[in-house]
């Protein structure tokens, strides 16, 4: 069979959370597009609902391209666990342990794998096994390349401390000065968890992965030249740290068809939709805290008065539950009777998850209050619609750093951590309305969301890069 015959396998193990499991499946569909077969490694049970719904939805859209294979890790010793610990961060780190299962899965497929792209918050495991995989691995990284160089040199600073395993509270400094990058990321952008005083399962990740970066054949990106182009060109010119891979930038990824829920099971959706129909081009903000976080129960009055305030409609996600297989809970038992009332005067409040590419896809939205979310930055700006961050928690400072910097959107920089106070409802109103009134903000979005869909479409740079891809693990093929 000649190079160009064969059929190109790849292997792909997400981890937890929609902010993981969508860019794997969305990632996954680009090869399938371009004619590869895929073996999607699940981690079983998912943690939430929503996963298990899109995979079995991925898996069905394509049966004959697609094999799906159950990773049963084995649960951690509750012992030494946290109980209020993040159940999705518990699943990355069960994963981690249960590592070793994976070896005798990828051995037992049909076909052998021509590559593996695994989530992030698996690459020491992996590494550790990486020789034994026999064929290229990369990872698939869900947030912006300016983390990406964070992490990259976070080993890198701690070896050049003189005293012996410093902490990081202490080589980070007041800012991490990125060589190759003209804004230093200051120590308040930091994710909390990684400063905390002693040591800490988060720390220790992060620090093992920085090492271990070098040991991967790639890191696949979810970002892309106009986005992050200073980032990305300091990563692959070898500025940020030496000995790094090739860091693919085959953002942005794009929503697929899979996505969409039947008409059936919508949750709701198409009184939503509806609903939007009805408002004005570009008249409605859209405020949504992702997929993991739980709405803090002491904000939810000041964001309620800030949305009446702001004088625009508005569609709200108010998640009350980390887990959607947690115990139900009424809005109305939350929010109270006469706030609710006002609110509904204004806006439409849900609790449910919703189908976020459709929402920012509606004419009618003209903003999107977010906590930062990779996933949701690159999804706005392929929608051409403005955003403001309002950073709760991990990487969010970082990815709200870079939305800043590209000018599609407001980075609410003094409400700090969504965790450390209560923002005012007059505050929130003004920012919203800097939002919604920003007009350099609005042609700035409407310039990234043609670069990205530049990027993603035919011949763009995604494209290119996974066709060049695809020729390298056929002549790997070939040769082996
Ligand atoms: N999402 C959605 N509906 C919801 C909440 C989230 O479709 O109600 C999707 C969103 O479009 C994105 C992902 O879930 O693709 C969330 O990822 P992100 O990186 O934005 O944040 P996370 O939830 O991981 O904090």
């Amino acid at each position: 069979m000649s190079a160009s015959e064969a059929v190109v396998h790849v292997g792909f193990l997400p981890s937890a959370g929609m902010g993981h499991l969508n860019p794997c499946l969305r990632l996954a569909a680009v090869f399938l597009r371009h004619g590869c077969k895929v073996t999607l490694i699940t981690p079983k049970p998912t943690v939430s609902m929503a996963e298990s719904d899109l995979i079995t939805r991925f898996c069905s859209s394509f049966p004959h391209q697609v094999t799906q294979v159950d990773f049963n890790p084995v649960p951690l010793d509750p012992t030494t666990v946290s109980t209020n610990i993040d159940p999705f961060y518990l699943q990355f780190q069960t994963i981690r342990h249960s590592i070793h299962l994976l070896l005798p899965i990828l051995s037992s497929l049909a076909t052998p794998l021509s590559a593996f792209i695994y989530n992030v918050s698996l690459i020491s495991a992996v590494v550790s096994i990486s020789d034994k995989l026999f064929c290229p691995s990369y990872i698939y990284f869900t947030s912006s390349a300016r983390m990406l160089s964070f992490i990259a040199c976070v080993s890198v600073l701690a070896d050049s401390d003189p005293a012996a395993q410093p902490h990081p509270s202490r080589f980070i400094g007041d800012a991490v000065q990125v060589p190759g990058f003209t804004s230093p990321i200051p120590r308040s952008s930091v994710p909390q968890a990684f400063l905390l005083e002693g040591s800490n399962s988060f720390q220790r990740m992060i620090m093992e992965d920085s090492r271990n970066l070098t040991k991967l054949d790639g890191v696949l990106i979810n970002s892309f030249e106009e986005l992050e182009g200073e980032a990305l060109a300091a990563l692959n010119e070898g500025k940020v740290v030496r000995g790094l891979p090739p860091v693919y930038g085959i953002g942005p990824l794009m929503a697929c068809e899979f996505e969409n829920v039947d008409e059936g099971q919508k949750n709701g959706m198409s009184w939503i939709l509806e609903w939007l129909d009805e408002q004005a081009e570009g008249s409605v903000v859209y405020v949504s805290l992702g997929s993991r976080t739980e709405t803090r129960r002491e904000q939810i009055k000041d964001t309620a008065l800030g949305l009446i305030e702001c004088g625009y409609s508005f569609l709200w996600v108010v998640k009350l539950k980390r887990v959607d297989r947690e115990e139900d809970e009424g809005l109305k038992d939350v929010l109270g009777s006469e706030l609710m009332g006002k609110v509904k005067e204004r806006g439409v409040v849900v609790k449910e998850y919703v189908d976020q590419m459709k929402i920012l896809g509606h004419p009618a939205v003209g903003g999107f209050v977010s906590h930062g979310g990779w996933n949701s930055i690159t999804e706005t700006l392929s929608e051409g619609v403005p955003i403001l961050t309002w950073p709760q928690y991990g990487d969010q400072k970082m990815t709200s750093e870079a939305i800043k910097m590209s000018g599609v959107g407001i980075w609410a920089e003094e409400w700090g951590w969504g965790t450390q106070k209560v923002v005012e409802g007059k505050e929130i109103a003004k920012k919203i309305k800097e939002m919604m009134t920003n007009e350099s903000l609005r042609v700035k979005a409407g310039e990234m969301k043609e670069a990205a869909r530049k990027a993603c479409g035919v011949g763009g740079s995604c494209e290119l890069i996974i066709k060049r891809l695809i020729e390298e693990w056929k002549r790997n093929a070939q040769v082996n």
